[in-house]
């Protein structure tokens, strides 16, 4: 069997796997070839795939000899009627975003598994693309910040006077928000932070941070993870509540997430009027809407003083370990479709096989997809 790693849409940074880990997985039973360049944006070349047995060779060729591929984003439109039928796709689809493409993937024949859609089970930790890329995600914001900001992050007692630490608001504490809490506490800020789920109080507690107390939050216990949608009543709260950080906040990581849905919206205009001309404000949920009012995705806007920089995908500006990360991610996924003797086995009475399945056999399988088609 021949699994293809293929060159991502232009703009694109990463590569589904580097040498090394490629290297790996074509000791297990299987072929792998890459298509030529794939690995370029993330600094590993042709000749490195090929010193680890691996094939450089065209799409086309990949295509049409190909029964797994792997990318990251969705293959572009013209890839889906060249490839054969039953072909499997891997890569980040986002099918809650983009039901057309999975119709089109559907009605090709090809079974599609999206990682982002694994269950978040023990189990699946190690193939989590969405914690690979938000951990990076978040330690990048907090560079980015310190870049953009006119102030020291660290606190300093100089001949030429003192400087005070800056202060960072966290909004959302999962795995982005974990990390640029303790990537801004490494720098030496003060940081606080917001969420609504209450469990994560002790995790930011032991990084150093003050957690924002917004009694009344829905119960997210029984969500898998995410968090839920929030009463009025507790929006109006938690708004107030945050007013006073924001106002005396120099930097705003804003990481707050509602799986599938638009973002919640938790600094309106007026709140950001509150902030210092000049303070940072980094927006990674820019792609669901943002958690800042005025927000652009995947752009960088001036209101009021304040730089909001609107970018949902930090994580490929630092290719060469997201993409390291990614190919480990895929490699893991890989061990549960592919058997000892390198033979594609799909066991849909496993939970994560069947929960990342989106479409298969000419039907979309995944059940949260078929509700919203409904
Ligand atoms: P996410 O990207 O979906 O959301 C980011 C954070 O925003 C979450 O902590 C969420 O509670 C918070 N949020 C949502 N609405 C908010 C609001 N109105 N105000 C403030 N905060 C708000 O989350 P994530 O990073 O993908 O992870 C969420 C959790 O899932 C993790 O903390 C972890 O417990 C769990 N998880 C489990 C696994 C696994 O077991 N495989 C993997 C990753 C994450």
């Amino acid at each position: 069997m021949i699994i293809g790693i293929l060159k991502e849409i232009a703009g694109e940074k990463r590569v589904a796997m580097l040498p090394d880990q490629a290297g790996i997985l074509a000791k297990s039973g299987v072929e792998v070839w890459v298509e030529a360049g794939a690995g370029a944006a993330s600094f590993a070349t042709d000749e490195q795939y090929q010193a680890k047995g691996i094939k450089v060779t065209t799409s086309a060729d990949i295509f049409s000899n190909a029964t797994v591929l792997l990318s990251f984003n969705p293959l572009p439109e013209t890839a889906y009627t060249a490839v054969r039928s039953n072909t499997v796709l891997v890569g980040v689809y986002q099918p809650l975003f983009n039901i057309s493409l999975a119709q089109q993937i559907a009605h090709r024949g090809l079974s599609l598994f999206s990682l982002d859609m694994i269950p978040r089970t023990t189990r699946a930790q190690v193939m989590d693309v969405l914690s690979s890329q938000a951990n990076i995600a978040g330690y990048k914001a907090v560079l980015k910040a310190a870049d953009l900001l006119p102030h020291y992050f660290p606190m300093f007692m100089t001949a030429a006077g003192s400087i005070a630490p800056a202060k960072v608001l966290v909004l959302g504490a999962g795995v982005a928000g974990l990390q640029a809490i303790a990537t801004a506490k490494r720098l030496g800020a003060v940081v606080e932070v917001s969420d609504t789920r209450p469990a994560v109080k002790e995790e930011v507690m032991s990084l150093g941070a003050k957690f924002i107390e917004v009694e009344g939050a829905a119960d997210a216990s029984k969500a898998g993870g995410y968090a839920v949608e929030q009463s009025e009543e507790f929006k109006q709260k938690q708004l107030a509540r945050l007013s006073e950080s924001v106002a005396k906040s120099d930097v705003i990581i804003a990481t707050a997430q509602l799986q599938g849905k638009k973002a919640p919206v938790l600094i309106t205009d007026a709140m950001l009027q509150l902030m210092k001309p000049g303070s940072v404000v980094i927006d990674l949920a820019a792609s669901t809407g943002g958690n800042i009012e005025g927000t652009v995705n995947n752009d960088i806007v001036v209101k009021h003083g304040i730089t909001i920089v609107g970018n949902s995908s930090l994580a490929a500006d630092m290719p060469a370990d997201a993409s390291k990360v990614y190919g480990k991610n895929i490699f893991n996924f890989l061990q549960l479709i592919i058997d000892k003797n390198g033979e594609l086995v799909l066991n849909f009475e496993d939970e994560l096989v069947k929960g990342c399945c989106i479409t298969h056999a000419g039907e979309i399988v995944h059940g949260r997809i078929k509700e919203l088609i409904k």
